[in-house]
């Protein structure tokens, strides 16, 4: 085993550039620091530019509004289980985050005075759950596409270095264990490239690839945290994944929640609206998990629409021809197109389909990451949004409050980040171990000949995590899983085959690290599920079908060894909005959100 590789130093090494990873580099340029921003794929296509509905921030444009009803909802959204340190945090800060946007470009869609437009969406109240906010700001449903191109021009204007069509492989460390760098293949020439760094944050996105239907791209295989995984980081909550309740039937494509937001609604096969009999106040804009399980019950209890019965309908047809043109104008495409729909005439068939991970790479709110159950930070090592867990969705993310983690966020880490390096100064080496650990396993997946090509391995997964830890989930169905997921994980990849053994041009072998990294979520994801006997936010197991604040108010950390076997261990929900964590950060004291029973 002998290659070249090609060497890079910088001050911090960012592997992503999303949302997330494009506002902590922007803030680290920003600073003077040198920075490598290292990506599988063009900037500008990286996942972030598929958000649709908008991004969230208590302007108050559209009415009257306040950052700490927005704290409630979240809190409430995230059945308890978000940090509310944190959460006091990002709402606060959101309505100078989209102004900040605005700033940089991001041409929001306008009310009548010129004000930034804002629609409502689901779990998104005024008083503390008595009226219906409209807090989520729009470029049409286009958001994350306007925020990411942005925020990639404001990153160019500012000098940063990309690498575009880099995959970071494996992370690197020296030999105190502090992470210093990664390595990564460059995709275009087949070569391999070192970049060290004093830190690297890691931005690379979900892993919603782990299910057979889900929302995300096809590069949504969390390899920030596969990497993170390897180096005895533990994961956090991952057992708390979103279905979105109106993905299009059989294609997975997302219809926004916007599209309800504006005054579509769900109908069953008797044509009958039935969100007000599971949310008898917020009807069709319930918060994601509550919709998406009432579409499941209905469609078990015989009341589902198609073929097969097996969805529901969303209906805008009664919605104004201008409203569509104006403000859903992705979605009439996407419907046309994927379904075959003309939505001003028809309603569009819909199931819940996987589409935000709440859980990720444990982090502070200043996207430093978390290594164990009392919260010491591994050193070097940092990471934003999808990938992390600050945690600010806790067991339920409401929507529009993704695009809000990744700009607060992003530039928080990018903030501390730039106060803890100070000045720009050489880059530490990895340590020996360190580089052939991840030289080695290069090479070896590189020349894996086994009998199971990568695409069936990988749909065995994906069809084992979507039939065992979907919607709904039992003991005994997970433990099914469990077994199955473990199997393909220990015994699946030794035996993966890489069809073309060449450097260059290999998407199998790119495909084949990706599969590596899914296999560590998916283990840790319905391990994890298996493990928590209650039932929270996205978290819904018919066994024991009651949240159990005595026993599970805590994130779930788990660590998984060589052999793929899970350890588990608890870490307290922080309750106290104004813990020492954002000391100074908040204009004015958050008050507590009692626990409390959820519904809407
Ligand atoms: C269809 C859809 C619509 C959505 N709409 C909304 C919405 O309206 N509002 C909202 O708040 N949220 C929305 N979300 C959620 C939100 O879009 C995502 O959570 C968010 O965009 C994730 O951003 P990110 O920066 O963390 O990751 P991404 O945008 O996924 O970026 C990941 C980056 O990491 C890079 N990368 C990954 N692996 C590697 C590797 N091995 N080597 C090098 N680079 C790597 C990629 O190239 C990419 O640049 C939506 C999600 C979906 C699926």
């Amino acid at each position: 085993m002998s290659y070249e590789i090609i060497d890079h130093e910088s001050d911090v090494v960012i592997v992503g550039a999303g949302g997330a990873g494009l506002r902590a580099t922007l803030e680290l340029s920003v600073a003077g620091l040198r920075v490598a921003c290292v990506s599988k794929l063009f900037p500008t296509r990286s996942h972030t530019v598929a958000a649709q509905g908008g991004i969230s921030a208590a302007l108050a444009n559209m009415g009257a509004d306040d950052w700490r009803w927005h704290m409630y909802d979240t809190v409430k959204g995230s059945d308890w289980l978000g940090d509310q340190d944190a959460i006091a945090y990002m709402t606060h800060e959101a309505p100078r985050a989209v102004i900040e946007l605005e700033h940089y470009g991001v041409p929001f869609s306008r009310t009548e005075e010129g004000k930034i437009y804002q629609r409502p969406f689901g779990g998104m109240t005024t008083e503390f759950g008595k009226g219906t906010a409209q807090r989520t700001c729009a470029a049409a449903d286009r958001t994350g596409h306007a925020i990411l191109h942005a925020l990639y021009q404001q990153c160019l204007a500012h000098g940063t270095e990309f690498f575009v069509e880099y995959f970071a492989t494996d992370l690197l460390c020296d030999e105190s264990g502090a992470v210093v760098g990664v390595l990564a293949w460059n995709l275009d020439d087949g070569t391999l490239h070192r970049f060290r760094g004093r830190r690297v944050i890691l931005a690379t996105g979900g892993y919603g690839r782990i299910y057979f239907s889900c929302t995300s791209a096809h590069s949504c295989t969390g390899d920030g945290a596969g990497m993170a995984q390897r180096l005895g980081v533990p994961l956090q909550d991952m057992e708390f994944v979103q279905f979105h309740p109106t993905g299009i039937y059989g294609v997975g494509c997302l219809i926004t929640e916007g599209a309800r937001g504006e005054g579509g609604y769900l109908t069953n096969s008797e044509g009958k609206r039935f969100m007000p009999d599971y949310a008898p106040n917020a009807k069709d804009l319930a918060s994601r998990d509550v919709v998406s399980r009432s579409i499941t019950l209905e469609v078990r209890a015989g009341r589902g629409t198609g073929k097969n019965k097996d969805c529901a309908d969303l209906h805008m047809e009664h919605l104004d021809a201008s409203v569509i043109h104006e403000r859903l104008p992705g979605i009439e495409e996407t419907a046309r197109i994927f379904a075959g729909v003309d939505i001003t005439k028809e309603p569009i068939p819909i199931i819940p389909t996987c589409h935000y991970n709440m859980g990720g790479i444990p982090t502070n709110i200043h996207g430093e990451v978390l290594d164990d159950e009392q919260g010491a930070l591994r050193e070097g090592l940092m990471s934003v949004g999808e990938a992390a867990c600050v945690s600010v969705h806790g067991a339920n993310r409401l929507g529009s409050n993704s695009l809000l983690d990744l700009v607060v966020f992003g530039r928080a880490a990018g903030k501390r980040c730039a106060a803890v390096l100070g000045k720009p100064a050489s880059a530490p080496n990895p340590s020996k171990a360190s580089e052939e650990f991840a030289l080695s396993r290069f090479d070896e997946t590189r020349h894996a000949s086994g009998g199971v090509s990568t695409s069936e391995l990988r749909l065995q997964m994906q069809k084992s995590m979507q039939d065992h830890a979907a919607v709904f989930r039992t003991g005994e169905v997970l433990e099914e899983g469990v077994k199955q997921v473990t199997q393909l994980a220990q015994d699946g990849l030794k035996d993966v085959s890489v069809a073309d053994k060449s450097l260059i041009w290999n998407s199998d072998l790119m495909e084949t690290f990706e599969l590596q990294n899914l296999m560590g979520q998916a283990l840790a994801t319905i391990t994890s599920a298996h493990w928590r006997t209650e039932s929270r936010g996205a978290h819904s197991r018919e066994d024991y079908p009651d949240r159990d604040d005595e026993n599970w108010l805590a994130h779930t950390l788990v660590w998984l060894d060589g052999k793929w076997e899970s350890r588990f261990a608890k870490r307290p929900v922080a309750l106290e909005p104004n813990s020492s964590a954002v000391e100074g950060l908040l204009s004015e004291p958050a008050e507590q959100i009692p626990l409390k029973a959820r519904t809407y």
